[in-house]
């Protein structure tokens, strides 16, 4: 007899012994999704282990198999190790890697698409015959006779009204012909585009990867380019070595490069199946992709983070582009996992080299190279030799005094208007939506805030709306301040996109803009829209928010102005250069990309400080030594790890009692040399009326502290409905 090891994706923790039935035993394999009874009551799970033994005395059968194409076995040894660096239940780590559709077993809706062989004539003539005897099979026929080339059989369904037999029998008499649609292929192809040929340096790092690619061995890859340099051609380069091995391939991006310009890019050079992961598919989408991927249907995934946990056989290569990303972070629920490390393990297990890529490395990566973990390849220019644009800072508090603006300064106002007559494209970046940040009283200095978070509402001039941009909530405009009923005294401040893009009509009437933020993206493909809209010239100028800095090559812009990041600087974190140098870096890239000559203005109120110099110089290697140097003597990652302990609900004494309980018992385990942070607010300690609180511990074995933690989680009572989120390698020490 034997026996399987249970993992269940509810809320059993613990994995169960189960017997094997004889004639169970060929089918069940590790990973195969199963029924079984838990305490009488039907549960699904998946069989992580066989074994002999179990030391359950009354172990119940195995029911029946529900899937035997849920899980691979390489998925579940990564799922194993995630549960134990990432401080979560192997259950919970079941539960994220595969989307929901897959668990429930939902069946992806048939996409079959129905042509006809026969003339027109002959079909209508069919149909007349028809009409007597079988006047259902009559109306279907002449349903798709109104169509072109041939219908989706949803659509005739509902067109018709009719059952499915009446159409099935139209198949059976070869009269229809069935094809079935795989749903991420549009049904048009793309004509190929060529390879390029790679220039020195990029056949230099295609020639490292690629010898790890034949060997079929681990690596861990940095490609380490300037904005422009090529890495994607690499990419391609390296994509097409593996799919000649008959090897397949992830492609992580991030969750907002996910548009059709990057994805255009890889179907117009492979004609191979290739699979794109979007959070906005339907259920029965996602689990037919899994399917088709678990097969071996699916040469190339690409996808936002969770792609990562793609069911490829045969992996040949990962890659992430945008390493540095930290959309590949998941820091709301467990396991709080980070695509880069979890990709690096994948690869690790599959036996298959990795490429991590960015122009500005996150200093965990630049590390692992510089102490040769990870191989390097450099591109240290644009892949049409244009030069890097020039940067110059813009010091605002001259700015002030010399004119009345606060947005603009002369320098930008002048640029733009430059390019808007050569017609030429301007990028206006600022990390806030919205027309104004905030309503304040001057008279009793209140600020009006959301009640149920403590944020201030931001003013939403189109919609007339104050809105809390945590929460959702909103009210009318207020006309007095609630505090001291005054009313001339009550005032907006502050700007985001919304007024940005008013304030420039007024200074240029004619001008053409496009805004680009959360407001206006809300609907399905509208980011994608509006980047079409821009680049086929649509507007001079494109304003938005991070959103506009990743995944888009615009040849016609020249000029980018930053308009305000000093805030993001004053975020007390220990990695706030790190961030803003990344993000004005990626900013920076998205000017003078092909044969125009780029400029950048950064407008700031700090010029002196030193991350906003680095940025001009456009140095990375400095601005990464310079910043390592604090990072070593205060003994911050890299140099160690750190892990946060949060504790969120919606009672403020008693999340203060479980966070102080909790860090208490930490002290007595933790061997002195490890350092334990106070307990302080998350820094928006309310968000819709729940508190969140945290502690750090900084560690250098972080196995053994995770181990630790392991073991007081499971033992600590948490107060009712306080919640505990364990996040190890935390992006944020401040949120
Ligand atoms: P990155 O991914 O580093 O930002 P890309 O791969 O997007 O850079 O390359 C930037 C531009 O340069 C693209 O338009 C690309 O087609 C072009 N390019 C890349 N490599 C070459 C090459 N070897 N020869 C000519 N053009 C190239
Ligand atoms: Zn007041
Ligand atoms: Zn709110």
């Amino acid at each position: 007899m034997k026996y399987a090891s249970v993992v269940f994706d509810t809320l059993i923790k613990k994995p169960l012994d189960y017997s094997i039935s004889e004639e169970l035993t060929q089918e069940i394999k590790i990973g195969t999704q199963v029924e079984v009874l838990v305490r009488g009551h039907q549960r699904t799970g998946y069989v992580f282990a066989i074994k002999e033994h179990t030391d359950y005395p009354h172990v119940l059968p195995i029911k029946k198999i529900i899937s035997s194409e849920a899980l691979s076995s390489d998925l579940l040894t990564l799922a194993l190790w995630m549960s134990n660096y990432y401080c979560a239940p192997l259950s919970q780590v079941v539960k994220c890697m595969l989307p929901s559709s897959v668990r429930k077993d939902i069946q992806p809706q048939q996409q079959i698409f129905l042509t006809s062989d026969m003339p027109k004539k002959k079909l209508r003539d069919l149909s007349l015959e028809l009409t007597q005897k079988h006047p259902a099979q009559a109306l279907v026929l002449s349903t798709f006779l109104t169509s072109k080339k041939g219908i989706f059989l949803q659509d005739l369904l509902m067109k018709t009204g009719v059952s499915k037999s009446p159409i099935d029998s139209l198949i059976k008499k070869k009269i229809f012909k069935e094809q079935k649609i795989f749903l991420d292929l549009p049904l048009e192809n793309y004509f190929l585009s060529e390879p390029k040929k790679l220039n020195e340096e990029q056949q230099k790092a295609l020639k490292t990867i690629a010898q790890d690619i034949e060997r079929k061995i681990f690596a861990t890859h940095l490609l380490f380019g300037v904005t422009g340099s090529g890495k994607t051609e690499v990419y391609l380069h390296a994509i097409q070595k593996v799919l000649d091995q008959k090897q397949k391939v992830i492609l992580l991006v991030p969750e907002v490069a996910l548009t059709s310009q990057t994805i255009e890019r890889f179907k117009t050079r492979f004609h191979n199946k290739l699979a794109v992961l979007h959070h906005k598919k339907s259920h029965g989408e996602r689990s037919h992709s899994w399917k088709e991927i678990f097969q071996g249907n699916v040469d190339i995934v690409i996808g936002a983070r969770s792609a990562v946990f793609s069911p490829l056989p045969d992996l040949g290569l990962i890659i992430l582009d945008e390493e540095h990303d930290l959309s590949y972070k998941q820091t709301e629920e467990p396991p709080t996992y980070h695509a880069r490390q979890v990709a690096i393990m994948r690869a690790k297990i599959a036996s298959c080299p990795i490429i991590l890529g960015s122009a500005t490395p996150s200093f965990e990566t630049f590390y692992n190279a510089e102490h040769h973990k990870h191989i390097l390849s450099t591109l240290s220019q644009r892949a049409n030799k244009a030069p890097l644009c020039k940067v110059q800072l813009i010091d605002m508090r001259l700015e002030r005094m010399k004119n009345q603006s606060s947005y603009f300064s002369e320098a930008l106002l002048e640029g733009i208007k430059k390019r808007y007559t050569q017609g030429e494209q301007t990028i206006l970046f600022l990390n806030r939506r919205g027309f104004h940040n905030f309503l304040i009283c001057q008279k009793c200095s209140s600020v009006v805030q959301c009640p149920h978070c403590d944020l201030s509402l931001t003013y939403h001039k189109k919609a007339h709306l104050l809105r809390c941009h945590s929460c959702g909530y909103h009210i009318v405009p207020l006309e007095k301040c609630p505090s001291c009923s005054s009313r001339e005294h009550f005032e907006y401040k502050g700007f985001g996109t919304e007024h940005v893009e008013a304030a420039l009509h007024k200074i240029f009437p004619d001008i053409r803009t496009l805004r680009m933020d959360r407001d206006t993206t809300s609907k399905k493909d509208s980011h994608d829209q509006l980047f079409k809209e821009f680049r086929a010239g649509k507007a001079d100028v494109l304003i938005g928010t991070q959103m506009v800095v990743k995944g888009f090559h615009f040849p016609s812009v020249t000029l980018v102005g930053v308009l305000n990041t000093d805030g993001a600087l004053h975020i007390p974190d220990f990695r706030s250069s790190e961030y803003v140098f990344q993000l004005l870096t990626q900013v920076a890239g998205r000017a003078g990309r092909a044969d125009l000559l780029g400029e950048v203005l950064i407008q700031t109120y700090m010029p002196e400080n030193s991350t906003i110099q680095q940025v001009k110089d456009q140095d990375y290697r400095s601005f990464y030594q310079f910043e390592m140097e604090n990072r070593k003597s205060f003994s911050y990652p890299p140099y160690t790890h750190m892990v946060k302990i949060q504790f969120s609900g919606s009672d403020e004494k008693n999340i203060r009692h479980d966070a102080a309980l909790f860090r208490k018992v930490m002290i007595e385990k933790l061997p002195k040399n490890m350092i334990i942070h106070p307990v302080i607010p998350s820094g928006r300690y309310r968000v819709n009326n729940i508190f969140r609180l945290f502690f750090i511990i900084r560690t250098k074995n972080i196995v053994h502290t995770t181990r630790l933690l392991q073991e007081v989680k499971e033992k600590f009572s948490l107060t009712k409905d306080n919640k505990l989120l364990i996040d190890i390698d935390p992006v944020s020490t401040y949120f």
